[in-house]
Protein backbone atom coordinates (compact mmCIF):
# COMPACT_ATOMS: atom_id res chain seq x y z
CA UNK A 1 0.00 0.00 0.00
CA UNK A 2 0.98 3.50 -0.74
CA UNK A 3 0.21 6.64 0.44
CA UNK A 4 1.69 8.63 -3.18
CA UNK A 5 -1.79 9.44 -4.38
CA UNK A 6 -2.71 11.47 -1.44
CA UNK A 7 -1.83 14.86 -0.49
CA UNK A 8 0.47 14.52 2.38
CA UNK A 9 -1.88 16.63 5.17
CA UNK A 10 -1.37 13.92 7.14
CA UNK A 11 1.57 11.08 8.35
CA UNK A 12 -0.06 8.17 9.49
CA UNK A 13 0.94 5.50 11.73
CA UNK A 14 2.00 1.91 9.88
CA UNK A 15 -0.87 0.45 10.68
CA UNK A 16 -4.28 0.03 9.22
CA UNK A 17 -7.73 -1.49 10.54
CA UNK A 18 -9.63 -4.41 8.74
CA UNK A 19 -12.39 -4.46 10.97
CA UNK A 20 -13.74 -3.75 14.59
CA UNK A 21 -16.17 -4.60 17.27
CA UNK A 22 -16.63 -2.20 20.42
CA UNK A 23 -13.63 -1.11 22.16
CA UNK A 24 -11.20 -3.48 20.07
CA UNK A 25 -9.84 -3.34 16.35
CA UNK A 26 -8.00 -5.92 14.09
CA UNK A 27 -5.35 -4.77 11.88
CA UNK A 28 -4.76 -6.39 8.44
CA UNK A 29 -2.92 -8.88 9.95
CA UNK A 30 -5.49 -9.87 12.71
CA UNK A 31 -3.76 -8.43 15.22
CA UNK A 32 -5.88 -7.66 17.89
CA UNK A 33 -6.15 -3.90 19.45
CA UNK A 34 -7.80 -1.95 22.45
CA UNK A 35 -8.73 1.43 21.12
CA UNK A 36 -8.48 4.29 23.89
CA UNK A 37 -8.89 6.90 20.86
CA UNK A 38 -12.26 6.22 19.38
CA UNK A 39 -11.32 7.85 16.27
CA UNK A 40 -10.75 10.75 18.10
CA UNK A 41 -13.82 11.21 19.99
CA UNK A 42 -15.91 9.79 17.02
CA UNK A 43 -17.19 6.25 17.89
CA UNK A 44 -18.66 6.75 21.31
CA UNK A 45 -20.85 3.60 20.81
CA UNK A 46 -17.68 1.57 20.04
CA UNK A 47 -17.54 0.16 16.46
CA UNK A 48 -19.92 -1.83 14.39
CA UNK A 49 -22.47 -1.20 16.99
CA UNK A 50 -25.37 -4.08 15.66
CA UNK A 51 -28.59 -0.60 16.23
CA UNK A 52 -26.07 1.37 14.16
CA UNK A 53 -25.55 -0.96 11.59
CA UNK A 54 -28.50 -2.11 11.53
CA UNK A 55 -29.77 1.68 10.79
CA UNK A 56 -27.63 2.37 7.98
CA UNK A 57 -28.49 -0.94 6.59
CA UNK A 58 -32.49 -0.54 6.57
CA UNK A 59 -32.05 3.56 5.34
CA UNK A 60 -29.74 2.52 3.39
CA UNK A 61 -32.11 0.21 1.06
CA UNK A 62 -34.84 3.11 1.47
CA UNK A 63 -33.43 6.48 0.74
CA UNK A 64 -29.81 8.18 1.05
CA UNK A 65 -30.44 11.40 -0.31
CA UNK A 66 -33.24 13.80 -1.74
CA UNK A 67 -31.75 17.36 -0.80
CA UNK A 68 -33.06 20.34 1.53
CA UNK A 69 -35.16 21.28 -1.37
CA UNK A 70 -37.97 19.05 0.69
CA UNK A 71 -39.00 18.02 3.63
CA UNK A 72 -36.82 15.21 5.94
CA UNK A 73 -38.16 13.71 8.58
CA UNK A 74 -35.34 12.13 10.19
CA UNK A 75 -33.82 15.47 10.35
CA UNK A 76 -36.85 17.02 12.04
CA UNK A 77 -37.13 14.29 14.58
CA UNK A 78 -33.11 14.92 15.13
CA UNK A 79 -33.46 18.65 15.77
CA UNK A 80 -36.22 17.48 18.22
CA UNK A 81 -34.72 15.33 20.03
CA UNK A 82 -31.40 17.34 20.56
CA UNK A 83 -33.45 20.16 21.37
CA UNK A 84 -35.16 18.33 24.31
CA UNK A 85 -31.55 17.49 25.57
CA UNK A 86 -29.66 20.89 25.39
CA UNK A 87 -32.81 23.51 25.04
CA UNK A 88 -31.71 24.77 22.41
CA UNK A 89 -34.68 24.73 19.76
CA UNK A 90 -33.24 25.26 16.53
CA UNK A 91 -30.88 23.05 14.13
CA UNK A 92 -28.81 23.42 11.17
CA UNK A 93 -26.93 20.33 10.11
CA UNK A 94 -23.99 19.44 7.77
CA UNK A 95 -20.77 17.41 7.27
CA UNK A 96 -18.25 18.31 9.85
CA UNK A 97 -17.27 20.72 12.80
CA UNK A 98 -15.69 22.71 11.06
CA UNK A 99 -18.62 23.99 9.30
CA UNK A 100 -20.78 23.68 12.48
CA UNK A 101 -18.71 26.06 13.57
CA UNK A 102 -18.86 27.74 10.45
CA UNK A 103 -22.80 28.34 11.04
CA UNK A 104 -22.26 29.23 14.31
CA UNK A 105 -19.36 32.06 13.12
CA UNK A 106 -22.37 33.35 10.63
CA UNK A 107 -24.81 33.34 13.04
CA UNK A 108 -22.96 35.80 15.47
CA UNK A 109 -22.23 38.03 12.20
CA UNK A 110 -25.89 38.45 11.51
CA UNK A 111 -26.86 38.50 15.19
CA UNK A 112 -24.47 41.41 15.47
CA UNK A 113 -25.69 43.34 12.51
CA UNK A 114 -28.97 43.12 13.56
CA UNK A 115 -27.97 44.58 16.95
CA UNK A 116 -26.92 47.36 15.15
CA UNK A 117 -22.93 46.65 14.78
CA UNK A 118 -21.38 47.32 11.83
CA UNK A 119 -18.11 45.52 11.99
CA UNK A 120 -18.82 42.78 14.76
CA UNK A 121 -16.26 41.22 16.49
CA UNK A 122 -16.17 37.94 18.23
CA UNK A 123 -14.18 36.86 21.22
CA UNK A 124 -11.76 33.28 21.13
CA UNK A 125 -9.58 31.89 23.59
CA UNK A 126 -5.66 31.21 23.28
CA UNK A 127 -4.69 27.58 22.50
CA UNK A 128 -8.54 27.30 21.02
CA UNK A 129 -9.30 24.94 17.80
CA UNK A 130 -12.45 24.95 15.58
CA UNK A 131 -11.26 23.38 12.52
CA UNK A 132 -9.43 23.94 9.32
CA UNK A 133 -12.10 26.17 6.99
CA UNK A 134 -10.45 29.57 6.54
CA UNK A 135 -12.70 30.85 9.02
CA UNK A 136 -12.50 28.89 11.86
CA UNK A 137 -8.95 28.26 11.06
CA UNK A 138 -8.83 31.87 11.93
CA UNK A 139 -11.07 31.63 15.17
CA UNK A 140 -8.51 28.78 16.17
CA UNK A 141 -5.13 29.36 17.86
CA UNK A 142 -2.84 27.12 16.62
CA UNK A 143 -0.08 27.84 14.94
CA UNK A 144 0.57 24.43 12.72
CA UNK A 145 -3.16 25.26 11.63
CA UNK A 146 -2.63 28.54 10.46
CA UNK A 147 1.26 28.48 9.18
CA UNK A 148 1.12 29.98 5.31
CA UNK A 149 -2.67 30.61 5.26
CA UNK A 150 -2.77 34.13 6.00
CA UNK A 151 -4.28 36.52 4.87
CA UNK A 152 -6.93 35.21 7.19
CA UNK A 153 -10.46 36.43 7.77
CA UNK A 154 -9.84 39.57 10.74
CA UNK A 155 -12.79 40.47 13.33
CA UNK A 156 -11.32 37.64 16.18
CA UNK A 157 -10.08 38.93 19.57
CA UNK A 158 -8.17 36.36 21.25
CA UNK A 159 -7.89 36.03 25.44
CA UNK A 160 -6.20 33.38 27.43
CA UNK A 161 -8.86 30.64 27.93
CA UNK A 162 -10.15 30.77 32.02
CA UNK A 163 -9.07 34.24 32.60
CA UNK A 164 -12.56 36.52 33.33
CA UNK A 165 -10.31 39.77 34.03
CA UNK A 166 -8.61 39.46 30.38
CA UNK A 167 -12.54 39.79 29.10
CA UNK A 168 -12.81 43.14 31.12
CA UNK A 169 -9.81 44.45 29.07
CA UNK A 170 -11.46 43.23 25.48
CA UNK A 171 -14.70 44.74 26.44
CA UNK A 172 -13.19 48.17 27.47
CA UNK A 173 -11.05 48.26 24.18
CA UNK A 174 -13.77 46.91 21.82
CA UNK A 175 -17.03 46.65 23.76
CA UNK A 176 -19.20 48.20 21.01
CA UNK A 177 -18.05 45.85 18.36
CA UNK A 178 -18.09 42.68 20.22
CA UNK A 179 -21.26 39.93 19.51
CA UNK A 180 -20.33 37.11 20.53
CA UNK A 181 -17.92 34.69 22.37
CA UNK A 182 -16.73 31.22 21.21
CA UNK A 183 -15.06 28.76 22.54
CA UNK A 184 -14.14 25.14 23.82
CA UNK A 185 -15.45 24.19 27.35
CA UNK A 186 -12.46 22.03 27.72
CA UNK A 187 -9.74 23.04 25.11
CA UNK A 188 -9.03 19.26 23.28
CA UNK A 189 -6.55 19.74 20.45
CA UNK A 190 -4.47 22.16 22.66
CA UNK A 191 -4.04 19.11 25.01
CA UNK A 192 -7.04 18.80 27.79
CA UNK A 193 -7.32 21.41 29.28
CA UNK A 194 -10.21 22.01 31.53
CA UNK A 195 -11.68 25.28 31.91
CA UNK A 196 -12.24 26.48 35.48
CA UNK A 197 -14.99 25.80 37.76
CA UNK A 198 -17.30 29.05 37.39
CA UNK A 199 -15.53 30.16 34.46
CA UNK A 200 -18.47 29.19 32.09
CA UNK A 201 -20.96 30.22 34.25
CA UNK A 202 -19.28 33.50 34.96
CA UNK A 203 -19.22 33.47 31.24
CA UNK A 204 -22.57 33.04 30.81
CA UNK A 205 -23.48 36.01 33.51
CA UNK A 206 -21.31 37.94 31.31
CA UNK A 207 -22.79 37.42 27.86
CA UNK A 208 -26.46 37.90 29.27
CA UNK A 209 -25.01 41.68 30.94
CA UNK A 210 -23.23 42.65 27.61
CA UNK A 211 -25.84 40.97 25.24
CA UNK A 212 -23.22 38.96 23.74
CA UNK A 213 -23.74 35.33 22.26
CA UNK A 214 -22.19 32.72 24.62
CA UNK A 215 -21.07 30.17 21.52
CA UNK A 216 -19.64 26.69 23.09
CA UNK A 217 -17.50 24.65 20.64
CA UNK A 218 -18.55 21.07 22.20
CA UNK A 219 -17.80 18.97 18.83
CA UNK A 220 -15.44 16.80 21.17
CA UNK A 221 -16.93 17.50 24.63
CA UNK A 222 -20.47 17.06 23.38
CA UNK A 223 -22.52 13.80 23.39
CA UNK A 224 -22.14 12.47 26.59
CA UNK A 225 -17.96 12.88 26.32
CA UNK A 226 -17.12 14.61 29.48
CA UNK A 227 -19.93 12.33 31.59
CA UNK A 228 -22.42 15.22 30.91
CA UNK A 229 -24.37 15.05 27.54
CA UNK A 230 -22.94 18.16 26.90
CA UNK A 231 -19.73 19.76 29.05
CA UNK A 232 -21.02 23.00 30.00
CA UNK A 233 -24.07 21.09 32.14
CA UNK A 234 -21.98 20.36 34.68
CA UNK A 235 -22.09 24.38 35.28
CA UNK A 236 -25.92 24.03 34.80
CA UNK A 237 -26.28 27.14 32.30
CA UNK A 238 -27.27 27.10 28.67
CA UNK A 239 -25.31 28.44 26.05
CA UNK A 240 -27.10 30.46 23.03
CA UNK A 241 -25.30 28.51 20.41
CA UNK A 242 -23.94 24.76 20.61
CA UNK A 243 -22.06 23.19 17.78
CA UNK A 244 -21.91 19.32 17.69
CA UNK A 245 -19.82 16.99 15.36
CA UNK A 246 -17.91 14.15 16.00
CA UNK A 247 -19.28 11.70 17.80
CA UNK A 248 -23.12 12.78 16.83
CA UNK A 249 -22.82 10.03 13.49
CA UNK A 250 -20.64 7.50 15.49
CA UNK A 251 -18.63 7.93 12.61
CA UNK A 252 -20.90 8.91 9.59
CA UNK A 253 -20.12 12.65 9.08
CA UNK A 254 -22.44 14.86 10.70
CA UNK A 255 -22.50 18.39 12.26
CA UNK A 256 -25.02 20.08 13.91
CA UNK A 257 -25.38 23.96 14.89
CA UNK A 258 -27.71 24.49 17.68
CA UNK A 259 -28.98 27.87 18.42
CA UNK A 260 -31.69 29.84 20.65
CA UNK A 261 -34.85 29.89 18.33
CA UNK A 262 -34.29 34.12 18.63
CA UNK A 263 -30.82 33.62 17.42
CA UNK A 264 -31.46 31.14 15.00
CA UNK A 265 -34.08 32.89 13.73
CA UNK A 266 -31.88 35.67 11.97
CA UNK A 267 -31.34 32.78 9.11
CA UNK A 268 -34.02 33.04 6.38
CA UNK A 269 -34.38 31.14 3.38
CA UNK A 270 -31.68 31.31 0.91
CA UNK A 271 -29.14 32.79 3.50
CA UNK A 272 -27.10 29.45 4.26
CA UNK A 273 -27.60 26.00 3.15
CA UNK A 274 -25.35 22.77 2.41
CA UNK A 275 -26.19 19.71 -0.10
CA UNK A 276 -25.62 16.68 2.03
CA UNK A 277 -26.40 18.44 5.18
CA UNK A 278 -28.70 16.36 7.09
CA UNK A 279 -29.21 13.83 4.84
CA UNK A 280 -32.05 10.84 5.85
CA UNK A 281 -29.09 8.45 6.51
CA UNK A 282 -27.00 10.49 9.31
CA UNK A 283 -30.12 12.11 10.82
CA UNK A 284 -31.44 8.55 10.87
CA UNK A 285 -28.12 7.05 12.41
CA UNK A 286 -27.69 10.08 14.76
CA UNK A 287 -31.20 9.66 16.09
CA UNK A 288 -30.12 5.97 16.41
CA UNK A 289 -26.46 7.02 18.22
CA UNK A 290 -28.90 9.12 20.85
CA UNK A 291 -31.22 6.40 21.39
CA UNK A 292 -29.09 3.81 22.18
CA UNK A 293 -26.76 6.61 24.62
CA UNK A 294 -30.14 6.56 26.43
CA UNK A 295 -30.65 2.98 26.27
CA UNK A 296 -27.25 1.79 27.43
CA UNK A 297 -27.11 4.73 29.91
CA UNK A 298 -23.52 5.87 28.25
CA UNK A 299 -23.50 8.97 29.35
CA UNK A 300 -23.40 7.89 33.44
CA UNK A 301 -20.92 5.27 32.19
CA UNK A 302 -18.53 7.95 30.60
CA UNK A 303 -18.88 9.44 34.15
CA UNK A 304 -18.26 6.87 36.10
CA UNK A 305 -15.48 4.82 33.52
CA UNK A 306 -13.70 8.44 33.54
CA UNK A 307 -13.56 8.72 37.26
CA UNK A 308 -12.29 4.89 37.34
CA UNK A 309 -9.47 5.79 34.59
CA UNK A 310 -8.47 8.70 36.28
CA UNK A 311 -7.89 7.49 39.61
CA UNK A 312 -5.98 4.57 38.04
CA UNK A 313 -3.20 6.47 35.86
CA UNK A 314 -3.08 8.90 39.17
CA UNK A 315 -2.02 5.90 40.94
CA UNK A 316 0.14 4.46 39.04
CA UNK A 317 1.53 7.15 37.17
CA UNK A 318 1.80 10.20 40.20
CA UNK A 319 5.02 11.18 40.44
CA UNK A 320 6.73 9.39 37.73
CA UNK A 321 9.49 11.79 36.33
CA UNK A 322 7.75 12.17 32.97
CA UNK A 323 4.83 12.51 33.93
CA UNK A 324 3.86 16.63 34.51
CA UNK A 325 0.34 16.58 34.74
CA UNK A 326 -3.12 14.24 34.59
CA UNK A 327 -6.07 15.78 34.27
CA UNK A 328 -9.46 15.48 32.13
CA UNK A 329 -13.20 14.98 32.67
CA UNK A 330 -15.54 12.16 32.36
CA UNK A 331 -13.87 10.13 28.84
CA UNK A 332 -11.68 13.10 28.02
CA UNK A 333 -8.34 12.46 29.87
CA UNK A 334 -5.06 14.10 29.21
CA UNK A 335 -1.52 12.83 30.46
CA UNK A 336 0.65 15.98 29.89
CA UNK A 337 4.23 14.51 29.81
CA UNK A 338 7.40 16.86 30.80
CA UNK A 339 8.87 17.00 27.48
CA UNK A 340 7.84 16.13 23.90
CA UNK A 341 7.84 12.74 22.64
CA UNK A 342 7.70 11.52 18.80
CA UNK A 343 6.80 8.06 18.84
CA UNK A 344 4.45 7.05 21.55
CA UNK A 345 1.22 6.47 19.77
CA UNK A 346 3.54 3.86 17.18
CA UNK A 347 4.82 2.55 20.88
CA UNK A 348 1.69 2.21 22.60
CA UNK A 349 0.24 0.14 19.37
CA UNK A 350 3.12 -1.90 18.40
CA UNK A 351 3.91 -2.96 22.40
CA UNK A 352 0.58 -2.35 24.59
CA UNK A 353 -1.50 -2.93 21.43
CA UNK A 354 -3.19 0.15 22.68
CA UNK A 355 -4.63 3.20 20.16
CA UNK A 356 -4.31 6.78 22.00
CA UNK A 357 -3.81 9.86 20.51
CA UNK A 358 -1.00 12.11 21.32
CA UNK A 359 -1.83 16.06 20.93
CA UNK A 360 0.50 19.15 21.24
CA UNK A 361 3.79 16.35 20.82
CA UNK A 362 3.43 16.37 25.04
CA UNK A 363 -0.06 15.44 25.67
CA UNK A 364 -1.66 11.55 25.91
CA UNK A 365 -4.75 12.04 25.01
CA UNK A 366 -7.42 9.52 26.24
CA UNK A 367 -10.88 9.26 24.07
CA UNK A 368 -12.21 5.80 24.75
CA UNK A 369 -15.64 4.48 23.44
CA UNK A 370 -18.64 5.69 25.67
CA UNK A 371 -19.34 1.95 26.29
CA UNK A 372 -15.47 1.03 27.70
CA UNK A 373 -16.11 -1.13 30.47
CA UNK A 374 -14.22 -1.28 33.74
CA UNK A 375 -11.76 -4.29 32.48
CA UNK A 376 -11.14 -2.43 29.63
CA UNK A 377 -10.56 1.15 31.73
CA UNK A 378 -7.98 -1.27 33.86
CA UNK A 379 -6.17 -2.73 30.39
CA UNK A 380 -5.88 1.06 29.13
CA UNK A 381 -4.48 2.04 32.40
CA UNK A 382 -2.34 -1.02 32.73
CA UNK A 383 -0.85 -0.69 29.13
CA UNK A 384 -0.55 2.68 29.84
CA UNK A 385 1.79 2.47 32.89
CA UNK A 386 3.23 -0.02 30.94
CA UNK A 387 4.70 1.89 28.06
CA UNK A 388 5.27 4.87 30.44
CA UNK A 389 7.96 2.70 32.65
CA UNK A 390 10.40 2.21 30.31
CA UNK A 391 10.23 6.33 30.03
CA UNK A 392 12.97 8.76 30.73
CA UNK A 393 13.16 12.36 30.48
CA UNK A 394 16.94 12.97 28.64
CA UNK A 395 17.66 16.85 27.99
CA UNK A 396 14.69 18.43 25.95
CA UNK A 397 12.67 15.10 25.21
CA UNK A 398 11.23 11.96 26.74
CA UNK A 399 13.15 8.81 25.63
CA UNK A 400 12.54 4.86 26.20
CA UNK A 401 15.32 3.07 27.60
C1 LIG B 1 -12.54 18.14 15.76
C2 LIG B 1 -12.91 19.50 16.18
C3 LIG B 1 -13.31 20.47 15.26
C4 LIG B 1 -13.29 20.25 13.76
O1 LIG B 1 -14.13 19.22 13.35
P1 LIG B 1 -13.98 18.66 11.83
O2 LIG B 1 -15.11 17.66 11.75
O3 LIG B 1 -12.63 18.04 11.74
O4 LIG B 1 -14.14 19.79 10.91
C5 LIG B 1 -13.70 21.70 15.74
N1 LIG B 1 -13.70 21.97 17.05
C6 LIG B 1 -13.32 21.05 17.98
C7 LIG B 1 -13.35 21.40 19.42
C8 LIG B 1 -12.89 19.79 17.57
O5 LIG B 1 -12.49 18.91 18.48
Amino acid sequence: MTAASLMPTYQPLPISFARGEGCRLWDLDGQEYLDAAAGVAVTGLGHAHPRIVEAIREQAGLLLHTSNLYGIEWQQRLGERLAALSGLEKAFFNNSGAEANETALKLARLYGRHRGIEQPLIVVMENAFHGRTLGTMAASDTSSVRLGYQPLPGEFIKVPFGDLAALTTVTQGFGQRICAVLLEPVQGESGVRVAPTGYLRALRDWCTRHAWLLMLDEIQTGMGRTGRWFAHQHEGIVPDVMTLAKALGNGLPIGACLARKAVADLFTPGSHGSTFGGNPLVCRVACTVLQVMEDERLVTNAAVRGEQLLGLLRASLAGHPCVKEIRGRGLMIGIELAQPQRDLMLRAAREQRLLISVTRGTVIRLLPPLMVSSEDVVAIGEGLSRLLLAARVVGKRVAFC
